[in-house]
């Protein structure tokens, strides 16, 4: 052990619910490993919110943070309403942990519909873009937007983590999965920029698979994934998913990895109905605590906890989440027997001995992907009227003239209803109106644009407009059902 050896600093937040009682299980433990650890403590989350610090972190946890660059935490309470955020996705987009790790491994003495199956994949899931940027509006009053935010800089970062991290575990095949087949644009950027990373790691297998058949897969067959990377959306419900192949969100670690900060959490929440009882699961934020321990490179102290907790449950020792929680063993006498566990070894598993992980290092550049040409060839407005689309059609269309653009079409959640295509479908105040640059020549400027809105806000109410890009001749937007 390390003895001797300056303490580590990490920031310690027990979190909500059952947090505290994980955390003080895996700090335990830790210690009693002989990790040179110095915990310095932090709190985040409910009572925080209480107090009124509208993103759940104060001040002193984000010094914390920012000074010891790891953090250990328990789950946080996402307060259900409008305007307050998730204290954890505010510490993921804070300190830039864009890769979300979350190993789902068939755990000893833990008997599941797959025991026996052999089932030890990684989740690496996009941690920062995605539906989690968070950009929400009601764009009329009956019917609200999200932005989906993907970004080519952020796709390859996580693509090359997921191959980075695959090759630390000297494991072979990287999955991708995406919606690609329906979101062009943001879900398959991840996957044109994933099949461009593959050849880069020639040892190592890739494929692409739509993110349903994914799940579908993941149930059916859950043995043939060793790495899946994935957008954020997609990764947070795959991973509870996978997490339940293994017995439960209580044996779920996670890392949140960024370049310059980690932090490490269980998957799950703060089961609140649990919460001081004493019964519930702590393995999940040990084996976080244990993958902290690997990326500050104490690799013996967490081998030495992984042996303790499989040992642990290979004696059949086991919390109310597998026993059920009338006859489950308390989490402080499993934690206790953990500890009484360390320095044996378990005969039946294998402990991974992964070699150091080389974070992805890219360019700072703000204008990551450079173009030699654009243009802007159109522009959709968004409009908010009672009026049919037939009526709204025929207004803009009189509207537009004598200006640079044109209607061409006039679409509701995406699928074209003006001009009519005979479609039956059913429609709301909310239009997407497309106007496109009249047959002459040049590029649209934004006094063109101006003339337009002026001359539409005439009649008409619209609320969100956006441009319609080419990009080096690549068109930079989608086209609707029914449109041509
Ligand atoms: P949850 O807290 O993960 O609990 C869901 C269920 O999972 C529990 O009822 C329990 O199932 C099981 N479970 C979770 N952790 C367990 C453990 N350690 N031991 C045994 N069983 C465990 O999910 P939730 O109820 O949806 O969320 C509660 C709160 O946590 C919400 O405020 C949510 O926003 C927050 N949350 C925080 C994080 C985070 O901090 N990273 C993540 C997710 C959710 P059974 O009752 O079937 O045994």
């Amino acid at each position: 052990m390390s003895d001797g050896v300056e303490p580590i600093p990490v920031t310690l937040i027990p979190g909500d619910g059952i947090g505290p009682e994980c955390v003080r299980a895996a700090v335990a433990i830790v210690e009693a490993a002989g990790a040179p650890i110095a915990w310095e403590d932090a709190d985040a989350g409910a009572e925080v919110f209480r107090r009124g610090v509208a993103s759940g972190v104060p001040p002193e946890t984000m010094d914390s943070i920012a000074r010891t660059r790891v953090a250990l935490k328990g789950p946080l309470e996402t307060p259900v309403g409008f305007g307050e955020k998730s204290a954890n996705v505010t510490l993921r987009k804070l300190y830039e942990t864009y890769a979300n790790v979350r190993p789902v491994r068939e755990m000893p003495g833990v008997t599941t519909p797959y025991s026996g199956r052999g089932v030890d994949l990684v989740m690496v899931r996009e941690n920062v873009e995605d539906l989690y940027a968070g950009i929400e509006y009601m764009q009329t009053p009956g019917v609200a937007q999200a932005l989906k935010l993907i970004s080519v800089k952020g796709c390859e970062k996580i693509s090359r983590f997921a191959f980075e991290y695959a090759r630390s575990e000297g494991r072979t095949s990287v999955a991708c999965a995406t919606k690609a087949n329906i979101m062009k644009f943001s879900e398959g950027t991840l996957k044109r920029v994933f099949e461009q990373v593959a050849p880069g790691y020639p040892e190592i297998e890739s494929w692409h698979i739509i993110v349903d058949n994914a799940a579908h897969q993941l149930v059916k067959r859950p043995e043939q994934y060793e790495v899946i990377v994935t957008t954020n959306m997609n990764g947070d419900i795959l991973s509870d998913l996978s997490s339940a192949l293994i017995g439960g969100l209580g044996f779920a670690p996670s890392a949140n990895i960024g370049n310059e900060v980690a932090i490490f959490e269980a998957v799950h929440g703060s089961a609140p109905k649990y919460a001081g009882k004493d019964v519930i699961n702590p393995t999940a934020v040990i084996l976080s605590a244990v993958m902290m321990l690997r990326y500050l490179g104490l690799f013996e102290e967490a081998a030495a906890i992984e042996h303790a907790v499989f040992v642990t449950l290979e004696s059949g020792v086991l919390t109310g989440d597998v026993m059920g929680y009338d006859r489950g063993t308390p989490t402080t006498v499993y934690t206790d027997t953990i500890i009484g566990n360390l320095g044996k070894k378990t005969e039946t598993w294998t402990i991974r001995d992964p070699k150091p992980l080389h974070l992805p290092q890219l360019s700072s550049d703000p204008d990551y992907v450079k173009v030699s040409s654009r243009a802007v060839v159109g522009l959709d407005v968004f409009v908010e009227s009672p009026l049919s689309a037939e009526e709204l059609g025929t207004s803009l269309t009189e509207l537009a003239t004598g200006t640079r653009l044109e209607l061409k079409m006039i679409s509701s959640r995406g699928t074209k209803v003006y001009p009519a295509t005979g479609a039956i479908t059913d429609t709301l105040d909310h239009w997407r109106c497309r106007f496109i640059i009249r047959e002459d020549p040049g590029d649209l400027w934004d006094e063109d644009v101006h003339q337009l809105l002026a001359r539409i806000s005439r009649r008409h109410s619209w609320m969100h407009i956006e441009k319609l890009m080419e990009f080096d001749g690549e068109l930079g937007f989608t086209r609707d059902q029914g449109e041509n």
